[in-house]
């Protein structure tokens, strides 16, 4: 398989996922869709069933995190820093191998390394960055805020992270306590529009949920807590939800590849629990559902299409998930014009398969029935 950046190519009688007994002839050129016609004989079977074809975008990952190595930071500080980078780009092309053409770091990578992982080690990942979160350490009042949202913006961030509640690291009955005053959080917020950064926020749920949909911000993390009247809420103002939702499974199974604590798998059981009825919800009230997966270690990085295999779990159809990962995954991150959909125009950001990726029978299937992973046009726009 090759992970390629592409300038030239076309395809003949190719399927497009997602539109059944069609097939076209698709050209790509300078990295974009450039014609996109019904194939002559597009109705006709083919003689060789083995080598149909199906094209789709390249899935959008809207929260992972490629500079992490270790479950616990402590680990990551014992390593050498060369360790680390090797490990980063390792991350980065194991994404990518998955059919991941753009990632949303959710925190920890900064943009420089980024920059560098891509250039150095030849990763064409797309990659938005949020740089360093801000969390409990900085609910000092917002003086502090001030300086922290400037260093994160110079940092070449296009998106600010704000941890609003606790996580695996809290007991459960505080885990949904702000982590900031409510005007702390809105001055976050309104400092990162200011500066045209747009917000996501981690959030298990409670009143920090009310708090993002009022102070506008693009996209809450997780949520698997958020009432009904929240995702009702959510759906009017075009807040997005990223719930991330197999992290939990993973992480709540004591002999899985996190290998936690029993305390943790307890809290992360509870969480995965709970994502079902969140994602019904939010799904009921039409909010605008996003794909992540929160993967963060070497274990994890490479095995996204898991994810999938969860929200459809969770009641999403397959069609529905594959949205959440291409066309929506792309309006959420404001580029919704060029990115995310097999159409004239558009950035050739895609995935080959050698099987229809709306039917396949789970995760592990529908990796091996990539043919190759195309990357378009550097240039977003
Ligand atoms: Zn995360």
């Amino acid at each position: 398989m090759n992970n390629e950046l592409l300038e030239e190519q076309s395809f003949q009688n190719i399927y497009i996922a997602g539109i059944d007994g069609k097939r076209f002839d698709i050209t790509i050129k300078n990295g974009r869709f450039s014609s996109i016609v019904e194939s002559i004989n597009s109705q006709t079977q083919s003689n060789s069933p083995s080598k149909d074809l199906w094209i789709s975008p390249g899935i959008i990952d809207l929260h992972t995190h490629l500079a992490w190595t270790d479950f616990d930071h402590d680990d990551q500080l014992k390593r050498d820093e060369l360790e680390i980078e090797a490990m980063q780009a390792q991350a980065f092309e194991a994404t990518l191998r998955a059919g991941v053409t753009t990632v949303r770091d959710a925190g920890g990578l900064l943009p420089s390394t980024a920059q560098h992982i891509g250039k150095y080690y030849s990763q064409p990942l797309r990659v938005h960055t949020c740089g360093d979160m801000l969390g409990a350490g900085d609910a000092q009042g917002l003086k502090h805020l001030e300086r922290r949202v400037t260093e994160i913006v110079h940092s070449g961030a296009s998106w600010i992270k704000i941890l609003a509640t606790g996580g695996l690291g809290s007991p459960p009955d505080t885990v949904l306590n702000p982590t900031f005053s409510k005007k702390e959080f809105s001055f976050i917020v309104s400092s990162a529009h200011a500066r045209g950064v747009k917000v996501l926020v981690h959030t298990w749920g409670g009143i920090t949920v009310d708090w993002a949909v009022h102070a506008g911000v693009e996209s809450i993390e997780h949520g698997m807590y958020m009432t009904e009247a929240q995702a009702g809420q959510l759906a009017q103002s075009r807040t997005a939800f990223v719930p991330t939702a197999s992290i939990y499974r993973i992480a709540a199974d004591p002999a899985g590849v996190l290998a936690l604590n029993s305390e943790i798998c307890d809290r992360a059981a509870r969480a995965a629990e709970a994502h079902p009825k969140a994602i019904s919800y939010a799904k009921s009230a039409g909010v605008r559902m996003g794909f992540g997966t929160d993967y963060a270690t070497p274990a994890l990085h490479g095995s996204n299409l898991a994810e999938l295999d969860t929200l459809i779990d969770c009641g999403l159809t397959r069609k529905e998930a594959w949205q959440a990962a291409t066309e929506t995954a792309a309006e959420i991150l404001g580029y919704g014009n060029s990115l995310g959909r097999i159409e004239e125009n558009f950035i050739a950001d895609a995935v080959i398969f050698d099987a229809d990726p709306l039917k396949s029978q789970d995760a592990q299937a529908l990796q091996n029935s990539i043919v190759s992973v195309i990357r378009g046009a550097t240039e977003l726009e």
